[in-house]
């Protein structure tokens, strides 16, 4: 049998393949192009096509995609044969460096958000080299941006990429102020800690609102949830061991690096937490994982749940985005240094970081903002809508003092003013979690802990990269002027920390007190909905900051907003058909049905004993018609929410009536059939209740 090490990576045409099989001069061309963007040009572009076609081929390959990153928020990818028929009648297996570079799917039914109709109708793709070609069954993916001929983007890896770069200009501004020369170039690295549920199979198949929507949408809560917190990191089920190893298998396949696994909070919950890499990369990463997440399952006849709010009453899934930013010669520049002029660095860009979650809080909620996750944020288990940064008391003590000019009380008792010699050495503890913050300070790097588990990161990350590089942009524009760098230096940090205090709040996230404090004297914003934070992406703020810094043009910017409303209306309204569906078809009767057994066996006896008095029955019957008046006359009316909804023109006003009267009508329909629930023999329940999926796989 192979170790892990024997085939980890395999199915990856990765630098060490690259190596193998380029010749020294193509492969030091294709290694300039990924470190440093450099043009490739078309010949090395051939010579490289035809050496991962060869290697596709030796590992079982007949095809090839450029796998991309719509808009709809997961892959896309359309298979394309290397055979070329050759004269003989035979065919021989081609594949070009200009099919490497560009590819033209036939993209008319990706979202653009009027993006494609105002510029061209056809879509292309475009290579990535930053992130290594890779195969799945008998296709070899290679990872590309998908734009329109006019160049607008109309994907995620586009902008994501762009504001990787943006940072990384803005970055190398500061570190050369710092005196670095050295370093070639800057970049972020992401590790998110994927959360996920499993059921079995067979329960999920009994479950519509399961199969069209990802969660349920019905479901009185089961007796045990997760108040004993006995799931938490407990032992982990046979089945699950099980299934966590294959998927283990199939992520270290393909260079997925694929790293810790335990059980979460809520019952047939876990996670999946890989170490960091580039962050384009770890994007790609993750939309990977959660494919073969699914696949794995199925093959286990499991079902893994990616939404982020399964089940109400117990813990929805996240996904902690743990990032930091570090240079080519391998510095962390989110760590403490050794010596204070280090230390310098790293408190301007820490600065840097906290300063832009306070400028950019709201870009930050829109990036995570979907209608499922909107049933996270704000309950108690998610941070709250409210974005503010953990920083723990020692590097909240050290900022305290400068804005003070008092000394700090840690390890060396100096004064910190004036002039960077004077700022303190330091280390930082990494122990001290706060688990409820939204932005948490950990160590060495930030753990934005608001995404939503089935979101792709990039557009969590595209914003955190652009509000950063804004940050650093205003720093090394008033640093390279200045006639006394230290001083200037140090009245900066002094005025960020002043300026942003607010901020940072290193208590409780979940606790009510907080958000009146937030809101109501610090001024933070608290959109708690998608409709509510969604409309401020075209703040003129925003538009002039993602504009200057070349990560989304105006066109794109408002094509998104549009899309992601869209998405929202669309989500919830699938929803809500569900709903009535599943009333109707399925809970009515079966009440109907539980209720005239029951009302026979009263009448039964009453034929034996004439006077017998059938107080249970009766009660029983008048309660479960109270009821089903209740689900029925809910659902025409949500049927009639429904109705309006479709003579409102505008997405805006659309998402804003779908949060006002849709989801609320969704929710006290619920409500009835829940009680319904509660009160009916479990034999005449028509699906699997929360009880049954919850502990489903033993
Ligand atoms: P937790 O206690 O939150 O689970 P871990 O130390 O296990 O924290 O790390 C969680 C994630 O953070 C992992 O994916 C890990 O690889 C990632 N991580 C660690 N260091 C860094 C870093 N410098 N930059 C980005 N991610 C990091
Ligand atoms: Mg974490």
């Amino acid at each position: 049998m192979k170790t892990v090490s024997e085939y980890f990576g395999s199915l990856v045409f990765d630098d060490r393949v690259m190596k193998a099989n380029l010749s020294a001069d193509v492969y030091r061309s294709l290694k300039k192009t990924i470190d440093e963007g450099k043009q490739l040009d078309l010949s090395v572009a051939n010579a490289v096509a035809t050496a991962m076609k060869d290697w596709a081929i030796e590992h079982g390959a007949t095809h090839y995609t450029h796998w991309f990153q719509p808009l709809t928020g997961i892959t896309a990818e359309k298979h394309d044969s290397f055979i070329s028929p050759s004269p003989d009648g035979r065919v021989i297996m081609e594949f070009s460096g200009k099919e490497l570079i560009k590819g033209e799917p036939d993209a008319s039914s990706f979202p653009s958000g009027g993006l494609r109709a105002t510029f061209e109708a056809r879509g292309y793709t475009a290579w990535d080299p930053t992130s290594y070609a890779f195969i799945k069954g008998k296709t070899l993916c290679i990872p590309t941006a998908f734009c329109s001929y006019g160049g607008e983007a109309l994907d995620k890896k586009t902008p994501l990429l762009r504001s990787m770069e943006a940072l990384n200009r803005q970055a190398i501004r500061i570190l050369r102020l710092f005196g670095n020369k050295d370093v070639k170039y800057v970049r972020t690295s992401v590790g998110p800690e994927q959360e996920y549920f499993l059921i079995t199979k067979e329960m999920y198949e009994k479950r519509k609102d399961l199969i069209y929507t990802g969660r349920t949408l019905f479901g009185a809560k089961s007796p045990k949830g997760q108040e004993m917190d006995d799931h938490y990191f407990g032992v982990i089920k046979p089945r699950v061991a099980a299934y966590m190893e294959e998927l283990n298998d199939e992520l270290w396949k393909l260079g997925i690096l694929a790293k810790t696994e335990h059980n979460e909070v809520a019952p047939a919950q876990h996670e999946l937490a890989p170490i960091y890499t580039t962050t384009n990369i770890a994007t790609d990463h993750n939309q990977l994982t959660m494919e073969i997440m699914r696949k794995v399952a199925a093959k286990h006849g499991l079902v893994c749940l990616l939404h982020e709010k399964p089940f109400a009453g117990v813990n929805g899934s996240g996904k902690h985005n743990n990032w930091s930013i570090s240079t080519n010669t391998g510095a962390n520049l989110l760590s403490p240094g050794e010596t204070p002029y280090e230390n310098a660095q790293f408190l301007l860009f820490l600065c840097a970081v906290i300063k832009a979650v306070d400028d950019y809080q709201d870009l930050l909620r829109i990036s995570v903002a979907t209608a499922g996750n909107d049933h996270r944020l704000g309950a108690n288990e998610a941070p709250p809508a409210v974005i503010s940064i953990f920083l723990g008391d020692e590097l909240t003590a050290v900022l305290d003092a400068i804005v003070n000019d008092t000394p700090y009380s840690g390890a060396e008792k100096k004064q910190m003013k004036l002039g960077v010699d004077v700022l303190p050495k330091f280390t930082v503890d990494t122990t001290d979690r706060n688990r409820t913050s939204p932005f948490a300070f950990t160590g060495n790097k930030f753990e934005f802990r608001m995404l939503g588990s089935s979101n792709s990161i990039a557009c969590a990350n595209i914003m955190l990269n652009a509000a950063v590089a804004e940050s650093l942009k205003v720093y090394a524009d008033r640093l390279e002027k200045a006639a006394d760098f230290e001083t200037a230096l140090h009245e900066m940090i002094k005025n960020t920390i002043k300026d942003h205090q607010r901020i940072i709040f290193n208590g409780n996230g979940y606790d009510d007190e907080w958000i009146k404090e937030a809101t109501e004297k610090r001024g933070l914003l608290n959109y708690r909905t998608t409709p509510d934070c969604m409309p401020h992406l075209l703040d003129k703020k925003n538009v002039d900051m993602l504009t200057s810094h070349n990560v989304f043009s105006e066109a794109e910017l408002k094509s998104r907003c549009e899309i992601m409303l869209e998405n929202y209306c669309n989500t919830v309204k699938i929803e809500a058909d569900t709903m009535i569906d599943m009333a109707k078809k399925e809970i009515l009767p079966a009440v109907v049905e539980y209720t005239a057994e029951v009302a026979n066996a009263a009448a039964s006896k009453k034929a034996v004993v004439a006077d017998v008095a059938c107080g249970y029955e009766t009660e029983l019957i008048s309660r479960l018609s109270v009821v089903t008046d209740q689900i029925a006359g809910r659902t025409a009316e949500l049927e009639e929410a429904l109705a309006k909804l479709k003579t409102i023109s505008e997405t805006q006003e659309q998402s804003e009536f779908i949060r006002d009267v849709v989801l609320s009508g969704m929710n006290s329909l619920r409500a009835a059939a829940d009680e319904a629930e509660t009160l009916t023999a479990e034999k005449y329940w028509p699906f699997p209740t929360y009880g049954d999926l919850l502990f489903s796989v033993k």
